[in-house]
């Protein structure tokens, strides 16, 4: 008899977007005649640049020609691609040999997948509060307990609480904790919910945590060309050390608008090591994985990566990323003129915003403030408990969209938000 895999069961996030879309469902059917504005999710919404379009047709093209079409490709992902992330790589600085890229259909998989790599009984660490797949991948993996409501955590999984005193970025522990040190740390930064940037110490910090335990760091640098200060790191190779102790996640589905079209990479150095382990077996076991499970992300979407990696693709994909951080300045200016707090949107997509009183003085929750912004203002965020219990007391603000719905969404929030004074 076949029997589930019991650790689905465990899972308690998964209502997060299901719960967001009821709710404004259920609005809609009271009020049909209301205009929804929906600044929840992080999807891209402005068109394909045409250094990009001229690469995907170009490629849609061979493929319809007998001498130029091209089945399979390399298990890595076409060299030609990898070459083109290793030059972008050396723009600022970081030394790269293909053979350490791994082309994937973009950065929600790598993450995913990537735990496969460690053992069972590993120690994982990650950011509370955080994007929900380093979480729901481990508990699916069977390396947590149950779900505590009452603590808002898995047992078992070590939690890098983030708040304003730290930024929204914890420090490594100065002790070892319970359980002992960790093992594998997820850091992303800029960081999906918060819009918090890592800076250089900090993540020197945990660079050097990393390699006095032997643990491994998972970098997760989806949102890395969103960083406007020259002084922020964008890779975590950037740091002295990081090439023995870290794995980065990267993607062209926020820079680029390649959210369905699905493209993304995986670094992994040949220095990487673990205590059991030697420098190169991490990288051959990642290959080995990704030969085994997957079969190569799509041809043409890899001939539109290459394009996106040209002088002039990156000139238009940063001239998109300038077009959603100006949605973001918009957003935050007219947030923080209702004097609320409001942190991120300036190297990263995403307002982490603080919500306001309720009638009885305290703070709203999440939830509160998220029917709060829709009833009122028919404003739709992500509530920030729905990124982990530290995120309770937060909303999420989201600076994808086109630029007539961010301008709207603000004027009816100024208009028609009735908060507490
Ligand atoms: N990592 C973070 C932090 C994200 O926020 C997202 C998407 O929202 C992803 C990865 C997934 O990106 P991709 O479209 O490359 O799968």
């Amino acid at each position: 008899m076949a029997k589930l895999n019991p650790n689905y069961r465990k899972l308690s996030a998964g209502y997060l977007f299901p719960e967001i879309a009821r709710r404004v469902r259920e609005y809609s059917a009271q009020h049909p005649d209301q205009a929804i504005y929906r600044l929840g999710i992080g999807n891209t919404t402005e068109p394909l640049t045409p250094t990009i379009l001229q690469g995907l047709h170009g490629r849609v093209t061979a493929l319809g020609n007998r001498d130029t079409y091209s089945g399979y490709g390399d298990e890595q992902g076409e060299l030609e691609l990898r070459e083109a992330l290793v030059a972008y790589y050396a723009q600022r600085g970081v030394t790269l040999d293909p053979s350490e890229i791994f082309v994937s259909d973009g950065a929600k998989a790598d993450a995913a997948n990537i735990q496969n790599l460690f053992a069972q009984d590993s120690v994982i660490a990650i950011q509370n509060p955080a994007y929900p797949v380093y979480v729901d991948s481990n508990v699916v993996a069977g390396r947590t307990g149950e779900y505590d409501a009452a603590a808002g955590a898995y047992a078992g999984l070590r939690l890098l609480e983030g708040n304003p005193e730290n930024g929204w970025f914890a420090a490594p522990p100065t002790s070892d904790g319970q359980g002992g040190p960790l093992d594998v740390v997820y850091l992303c930064s800029p960081n999906n919910p918060t819009g918090a940037v890592a800076t250089r110490e900090q993540l020197q910090a945990w660079v050097d945590y990393a390699r006095r335990h032997g643990a491994v760091i998972i970098f997760d640098a989806a949102y890395a060309e969103f960083i406007a200060d020259p002084e922020l790191p964008r890779s975590i190779y950037e740091i002295e050390g990081a090439s023995e102790c870290a794995i980065e996640l990267t993607s062209f589905s926020k820079f680029s608008g390649f959210t369905g079209v699905r493209l993304g990479w995986a670094v992994v150095p040949h220095a990487l090591r673990t205590e059991d382990s030697e420098p190169g077996e991490l990288n051959r076991m990642w290959n080995r994985r990704q030969s085994t499970f997957f079969n190569g992300a799509s041809n043409i979407a890899q001939s539109g990566g290459v394009a996106a990696l040209s002088e002039a693709g990156q000139r238009e994909s940063r001239a998109l990323v300038a077009y959603y951080m100006e949605n973001a300045r918009i957003i935050r200016a007219a947030l923080r003129e209702l004097g609320l707090e409001v942190t991120g949107g300036d190297n990263a997509p995403y307002l982490w915003v603080k919500t306001p009183s309720g009638p009885d003085g305290q703070p709203l929750g999440s939830w509160e403030f998220f029917d709060q912004l829709l009833h009122q203002a028919q404003v739709v965020v992500t509530p920030g408990a729905g990124f982990g219990s530290a995120g309770e007391g937060y909303v999420r603000f989201s600076a994808f969209g086109h630029r007539e719905n961010i301008a709207a969404a603000v004027q009816s929030i100024r208009e028609k938000l009735n908060l507490q004074r």
